[in-house]
């Protein structure tokens, strides 16, 4: 229905969840965290604290 898809990640620096519409593409798609304002890659997004 919309081209811009909102996804639930969690952020690799404040550790927070949060949800935002994926930006960008390929390998520069990530997310901007509203907690620390940081950029989330989103091969970092949603990861389950493995290191
Ligand atoms: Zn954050």
């Amino acid at each position: 229905m919309s081209s811009t898809e909102t996804l639930e990640v969690v952020c690799p620096h404040c550790s927070k969840p949060f949800a935002s519409p994926l930006m960008g593409s390929g390998r520069h798609s990530g997310f901007k965290c509203p907690h620390c304002k940081l950029f989330v890659p989103v091969d970092r997004a949603g990861d389950s604290g493995a290191n």
